[in-house]
């Protein structure tokens, strides 16, 4: 009987990482880059890009070079490999200058198997230099999204890896992200100058997170529910936007009995690492932290993520869910959001920073992110053909759009309302008025505010008895999500859209999700 020969691949998945097999694409990357081609591969987090590397690297001769952003993680990353028995070093700026000799002379004696680099060095001539005296085997360029600029992860230091292709033209080089639209998968090929390379797009189904967005009513009571309910004593980790939030929610819950650290920018070094070390290592331990939290961390259940802000983009929110449930298991991807939340976001972009060009841009990435919030359609589908690809199924049955599906309602005349009092309100000259009065006029309510600018005095008061407070913010809510209302300067001022006019001209209807009747912080249908 013939022997079976096992690839050099194989042999090293085996025999250095203790796996049985490869999984989904690693194999057919892992044997074209061995062969010397170059790869731009698109995987979702937790698909096991970094195989896909590190093998090349250890099977072809010389050295492997990883370009990473993480320089936090790198320590980590070379400390990982070592255990296994792989020689790796890093280079980045926290080393002193004889910690980075060792690494060079370990570099060009061929002693290193894998050599992580930050991208700000590549841009050093000294580096360049280095690396032309040692033999590589393959440049692997992670976090490859980081070189679009479309895209909401952008650094500067990544535009100039494309003189890796221009200096080492024999060299095969794999780009790995786990960010997957089109426009950035474009801009990274072409970037990168990756033209001649093979394209591996993974799908970025993640089959065993459960999405689900709620409105937001009460979102500290909402999370400790959440928590409570379904996730009691689980790993997880809480997003919020501002560091001030991050501490708030974190002594929230503490006092409510669960174990928690905050992360964020703004607390020490040390801190920091001691608060991830402990998520790491710890069961159960619940982080709340601002988004600089996560990249890069590979702790595998991860039960839940829960957003108590809406992320500014798609490709955010996809990364930041994707962070549960690495291992397989059921995980939750809950998000809380409101009007203030679309009020502040359209607000932020307004008065940002950036060009007209980055302010449109920006406001794209929101549009698409407050349509998958608005959306009655599969959460997952939509998540989907954003990034390209073709659900499977129309309905996934595991999102709360598909669990409970929700309610729509002819919202035409509700919407005309509110645009009418906001066209009123307009022509007080040098008045702001926010959604709160808005509201206040709709609703009849006769505060020291409506008072004071005669706003009860305005035909539209009191004309939007019919529904309540909540319902009335959903509806301007979803007014700004689908661009029937804008908000203007920093007070965050309603103002009509072009497409306004076509609501208060009775050209076009406005259909609307229905607002729960109470604030749901489940989405069983069942109580529990
Ligand atoms: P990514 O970088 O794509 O987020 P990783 O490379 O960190 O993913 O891999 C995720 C996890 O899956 C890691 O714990 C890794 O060890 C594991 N893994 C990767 N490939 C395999 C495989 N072929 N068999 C078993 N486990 C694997
Ligand atoms: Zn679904």
């Amino acid at each position: 009987m013939a022997e079976v020969v096992e690839s050099d691949a194989l042999r090293t998945l085996h025999r250095v990482f203790g796996y049985d097999a490869f999984r989904g694409e690693q194999e057919a990357i892992i044997e074209h880059v061995v062969a010397g081609g170059d790869a731009v591969v698109l995987m979702p987090t937790g698909g096991g890009k970094s195989l896909c590397y590190q093998i090349p690297a250890l099977v072809r001769p010389g050295t492997g070079v990883v370009v990473s952003p993480l320089i936090a993680l790198m320590q980590d990353q070379v400390d990982a490999l070592r255990a296994l028995g792989v020689r790796a070093g890093f280079m980045n700026s926290t080393q002193d200058f004889d910690e980075r000799r060792v690494v060079e002379a370990e570099l060009l004696a061929g002693e290193l198997d894998v050599l992580y680099l930050a991208p700000e060095r590549l841009r050093l001539d000294t580096t360049l230099n280095l690396l032309s005296r040692a033999e590589i085997s393959v440049f692997a360029i992670d976090e490859a999204h980081c070189v679009a600029q479309w895209g909401h992860d952008f650094r500067p230091d990544y535009l100039a890896l494309s003189v890796l292709g221009e200096r080492w033209p024999d060299v095969p080089r794999i780009a790995l992200t786990a960010t997957a639209t089109d426009a950035t998968h474009r801009e990274i090929t072409q970037r990168l100058a990756m033209q001649d390379a093979k394209h591996f797009v993974a799908s970025f189904d993640r089959p065993n997170i459960q999405y689900r967005i709620v409105p937001k009513s009460d979102p500290k009571k909402q999370l400790l529910t959440f928590l409570k309910e379904e996730h009691d004593g689980d790993a997880g980790i809480v997003y919020c936007l501002s560091r001030r939030s991050v501490e708030q929610i974190a002594e929230f819950l503490s006092a409510h009995g669960v174990e928690t650290v905050p992360y964020h920018a703004g607390l020490d070094a040390g801190t920091r690492a001691r608060n991830q070390a402990r998520f790491l290592r710890e069961e159960g331990l619940v982080v709340v932290a601002t988004i600089a939290f996560g990249m890069g961390i590979d702790k595998p259940d991860v039960r839940f993520v829960a957003h108590l802000d809406l992320p500014k983009s798609v490709e955010g929110y996809y990364q930041e869910t994707g962070r549960a449930g690495r291992d397989g298991l059921p995980s939750t991807a809950w998000m809380a959001y409101g009007l203030q939340d679309v009020v502040q976001q359209r607000k932020l972009i307004q008065s940002g920073e950036g060009d007209e060009a980055f302010r449109r841009r920006s406001a794209a990435h929101l549009d698409a992110m407050l349509a998958l919030c608005e959306t009655v359609q599969c959460r997952r589908a939509q998540l989907l053909r954003y990034f390209g690809q073709d659900p499977t199924d129309a309905s996934c049955g595991n999102c709360d759009t598909c669990l409970t599906p929700p309610e729509t309602w002819d919202g035409t005349i509700a919407a005309q309302k509110v645009l009418s009092t906001v066209v009123r309100l307009k022509r007080e000259r040098g008045q702001k008025f926010g959604t709160g009065q808005i509201v206040d006029i709709l609703l009849g309510r006769k505060t020291a505010k409506v008072i004071q600018f005669d706003h009860d005095q305005l035909s539209v008061f009191g004309i939007g008895e019919e529904l309540g407070e909540p319902e009335w913010r959903g509806v301007i809510r979803q007014l700004l999500a689908q661009d029937l209302l804008a908000v203007e300067g920093e007070y965050g001022t309603l103002v009509l859209t072009e497409a306004s006019a076509a609501v208060l001209g009775r050209q076009r209807d406005v259909p609307l999700r229905k607002e729960p009747k109470k604030p749901a912080g489940s989405a069983r249908s069942t109580p529990r």
